[in-house]
């Protein structure tokens, strides 16, 4: 499984290879939700267009140029809707489109919903993601 994107005319493919990991907090660790699924979710999504965040960390290509204390990355996020902090669905895929979060909260089927982060260097195509349990 792999994910292609355009950004600046530069082509970034995401791969098992160049991904650093997929980080949870500690106690939010959701079950079933592996970079396969991630990636599948990328390609599924109609709207996904990454864009220019800035984070305190450099990459560990040490490639990016400073810009005010920061350095910059390229950074997409959606979210994904578990239930017992298991991965149930995610925003991108043809399955949200006819439901949402409250219609499937009311009859039981989720319980939780989660952002999903994904920050790709722009220089080195490197990326990690991040999965934070968030309020809707
Ligand atoms: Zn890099």
């Amino acid at each position: 499984m792999d994910y292609k994107f355009i950004y600046d005319e530069k082509e970034y493919i995401l791969t098992e290879e160049n991904c650093e990991g997929i980080f949870f907090d500690e106690e939010n660790e959701v079950t079933g939700l592996s970079l396969d699924t991630i990636l599948s979710a990328l390609k599924e999504g109609i709207d996904v267009n990454f864009s220019n965040e800035y984070y305190a960390g450099i990459c560990s290509c040490e490639t990016q140029e400073q810009i005010n204390k920061s350095y910059r990355y390229l950074e997409y996020h959606f979210y994904v809707y578990t239930k017992n902090k298991e991965y149930v669905l995610n925003t991108l895929g043809e399955e949200y489109k006819s439901t949402s979060f409250n219609t499937l909260f009311s009859l039981g089927k989720i319980d939780d919903s989660y952002i999903v982060n994904v920050t790709v260097c722009p220089n080195c195509g490197t990326y990690s993601i991040e999965v934070d349990q968030c309020e809707v």
